[in-house]
């Protein structure tokens, strides 16, 4: 019985209520452990940070409970067109972080590819039209979790500064 609660709460530590995805914090300590086996058997390691565009309209114009009904689609989109080990987090509001072992920047944006397009190719229940922005940055020889992260950031940004709906890598 007390395995069985411990169960529970160990996913209910690691889990975003919303979308059913991992959280900030477990996505965190998965990366900082993939990135410390990438830096130890010089494999390669990519990350994609995504946000949603212009999704302050869709709860200005739908309402809250489309956009909520938008993040949780999108999830859900995200994790059937990932492989088993790749790992996926809500990050914060609009914004997902995707973890890629084994994976070289050429790859990653590849993925990243094909993750916008699953999202901006077809209708969401709630709303007819969504896209996303991608970053994508793969882990440097000695680089730690910030660094990674910081230039997928840069990447985001200048895919929102290049017009959405796009990938960039750095
Ligand atoms: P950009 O294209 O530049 O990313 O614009 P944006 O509107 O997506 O970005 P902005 O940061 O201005 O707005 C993000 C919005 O996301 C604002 C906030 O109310 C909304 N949001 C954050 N978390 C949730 C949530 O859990 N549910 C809903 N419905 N909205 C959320
Ligand atoms: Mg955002
Ligand atoms: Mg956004």
């Amino acid at each position: 019985q007390l395995h069985t609660v411990n169960q529970i709460l160990e996913k209910q530590a690691s889990t975003d209520v919303l979308t059913g995805l991992f959280n900030r914090l477990k996505l965190g300590s998965l990366l900082d452990a993939e990135i410390a086996r990438a830096q130890r058997y010089a494999t390669p390691l990519s990350i994609i940070i995504l946000d949603i565009d212009h999704f302050k309209q869709i709860n200005d114009t739908r309402g809250h409970q489309a956009g909520d009904d938008v993040l949780r689609e999108l999830a859900q989109r995200l994790v059937s067109n990932l492989r088993a080990c790749d790992a996926v987090a809500r990050w914060g509001g609009e914004e997902f972080l995707i973890m890629l072992p084994n994976t070289p920047l050429q790859a990653g944006r590849e993925c990243a590819e094909k993750l916008r397009a699953a999202i901006a190719d077809f209708p969401f229940a709630a709303m007819p039209r969504v896209t996303a922005s991608l970053g994508v940055a793969e882990l440097k020889k000695g680089d730690q979790r910030e660094p990674l992260i910081d230039r997928a950031d840069q990447a985001l940004y200048r895919a929102k500064d290049n017009g959405r709906d796009r990938v960039e890598c750095v």
